[in-house]
């Protein structure tokens, strides 16, 4: 049963391809000894090297945008992927500043978190964004408000529906927009795998399978697709391939809105006011 239709031009599903641009500062937040270990962080530089070249050639070729939710760190460690990802039409998102789990015991570094991903997006890619991502998949109340005070549109979070939502702060006044991500849909869950994080990893066809018949209930419920990739992730030569005949299987199926997560939000907003 298809729930009420929001998305544009009487679409049937919504599907945003989103990308986690962490680079090194994933392996950077996680464990401030890894600054050393240049082995651990070469897993987040061929994010940056090889994994966003190739995603931005896939994209181009499959005609669609996407968003890129971006650390202040990455932004400013590689200045000319994130020209490349705005010259290109894409989202930029925040994504924390150096990567830092959001911690409700400190408030303080919740905002400076925000504050330097803020400027640094702004001082590198002229960008300010609309949209969030919370670093380590994590988000609390304070930071909910701070993303209201900051005028972010949205936040892409939660697991907590198939299509996006208000948020309601504790105070009873509206929050963000949330734009819910299938961890189905994350492809860190079937591709990343490192001696301090060990993971099996699982083959094409699986993922394939898996992402196939989710995207399939969620059409089926008229719901909203947020895929969630890693450059570091998708981009090995085997998984690009994993996107490519996904994005191919999607195409098989009638009134697919491609959009990015902000446009997402947007129709949220629409169908909201109207
Ligand atoms: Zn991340």
């Amino acid at each position: 049963m298809i729930e009420r239709a929001i998305w544009p031009g009487g679409a049937r599903m919504a599907l945003a391809l989103t990308f986690d641009f962490d680079a090194e500062s994933l392996w950077l937040a996680a464990d401030p000894a890894n600054r050393e270990r240049l082995v651990t962080l070469s897993i987040g530089a061929y994010g940056a090297r090889v994994g966003v070249p190739r995603i931005l050639d896939l994209l181009a070729a499959e005609g669609l945008r996407a968003t890129f939710f971006t650390p202040g760190w990455t932004a400013e460690r590689y200045p000319e992927r994130l020209e490349a990802i705005v010259a290109a039409g894409h989202e930029v998102g925040h994504h924390g500043h150096l990567h830092r789990r959001p911690d409700p015991a400190d408030e303080a570094g919740m905002v400076e978190e925000m504050t330097r991903g803020l400027e640094a997006l702004a001082r590198v890619a002229g960008v300010r964004p609309k949209g969030y991502r919370a670093p380590g998949g994590e988000s609390c109340e304070f930071l909910l408000r701070l993303l209201v005070a900051e005028g972010f549109v949205y936040q892409s979070s939660m697991r907590s529906d198939d299509r996006p939502y208000r948020h309601r702060l504790a105070d009873g006044s509206p929050g963000p927009v949330e734009v819910p991500e299938q961890p189905e849909l994350d492809d860190w869950n079937f591709g990343a795998t490192h001696l301090r994080d060990p993971q099996p990893l699982y083959p094409k066809a699986a993922v394939l399978a898996i992402w196939q018949e989710t995207f399939r209930g969620l059409y089926e419920r008229g719901g909203a697709a947020t895929v969630v990739m890693h450059p570091q992730v998708t981009a090995r030569p085997m998984r690009l391939a994993i996107l490519r005949d996904f994005i191919a299987f999607t195409r098989t199926f009638e009134g697919v809105w491609y959009a990015t997560a902000g446009e997402v939000a947007e129709a949220f907003l629409a169908a909201e006011a109207g």
